[in-house]
């Protein structure tokens, strides 16, 4: 047991990362008096521009873009209670393969232990108990969730501050859901991306989750989160399902425990067992 408030320590990579994975954990935790740090690795200079202008467009603006998605990320941590939110303001570097990947400032260009340093200043700082990052594959694939992934582990690894880390995960049986919702809500003509036959499986086996958060109270919150990233391509698709449902399919967050020196017995349905 820790006789001060506990830490949470989110580390995710793009400006709504923190709303769509871990919306409902932030709301519930910060609800509960724990200390919330959401740390957000790039500026999301290669999401949509104002009026969806997509980045392969010369009329997108990257300087508009991370503006934007600056004040959306502000005001997405203020809906979810978060109590310190941490930019580490490297450059979007966009899907694998794009230019972007190469530019001096991008997230995929910096060196691991360049980055982890700054983010290891954070854990010294702040002293989370319990750190929240994506698994090898960043989840999907994407190269700053990929390097997320690789800052995060050599932050721990170096400081050894936080007693729990988790990477967040989707277990298989939740993509038949996620295929209904999608069949039902997205525009006519749209279709799923064909699934890379080379890549990791995305999300793991039902039985290898360990955690499972109940945040079915805090659907509000993590729909408000989202909405304040309305800007975004790939939520809108969401934000139509309407609160209610998005919160019927979103209202569990997922978990795999990587790291603890509690002992805490599996599965467990609290970030913070054997902490408190
Ligand atoms: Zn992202």
């Amino acid at each position: 047991m820790v006789d001060r408030p506990l830490v949470l320590m989110a580390v995710h990579a793009h400006p709504d990362d923190e709303a769509t994975g871990t919306g409902g954990v932030l709301a519930k935790y910060a609800a509960e008096g724990i200390e919330t740090v959401l740390v957000t690795c790039t500026d999301g200079g290669c999401g949509d521009g104002p009026g969806g202008i997509k980045p392969a467009d010369p009329a997108h603006d990257a300087a508009v873009v991370v503006a934007l998605r600056a004040e959306e990320l502000r005001r997405s941590a203020e809906i979810l209670g978060v109590t310190h939110l941490e930019q580490l303001g490297y450059a979007d570097s966009g899907m694998l393969g794009w230019p972007q990947n190469e530019a001096p400032h991008a997230f995929w260009n910096t060196p691991v232990a360049e980055a982890a340093q700054r983010l290891a200043e954070l854990m010294r700082r702040y002293r989370p108990d319990v750190v929240v990052t994506y698994d090898e594959y960043g989840f999907y694939g994407h190269p700053d969730h990929i390097q997320a992934h690789r800052i995060t582990m050599a932050a721990v690894e170096a400081t050894g501050v936080p007693a729990k880390v988790y990477w967040t995960t989707v277990p298989r049986s939740a993509f038949a859901q996620f295929q209904k919702v999608f069949e039902e809500f997205a525009p006519a003509g749209a279709e799923l991306p064909e699934a890379d036959p080379d890549a990791p499986q995305v999300g793991v086996p039902d039985e290898e989750v360990t955690t499972f958060v109940d945040v079915a109270a805090f659907g509000k919150q993590k729909f408000a989160a989202l909405e304040a990233h309305a800007s975004q391509g790939e939520n809108i698709l969401f934000l139509q399902m309407g609160q209610e449902r998005f919160t019927e399919l979103m209202g569990v967050e997922t978990f795999l425990r990587v790291r603890d020196s509690t002992g805490a017995a599996l599965p467990e349905d609290d970030l913070f067992a054997g902490l408190r």
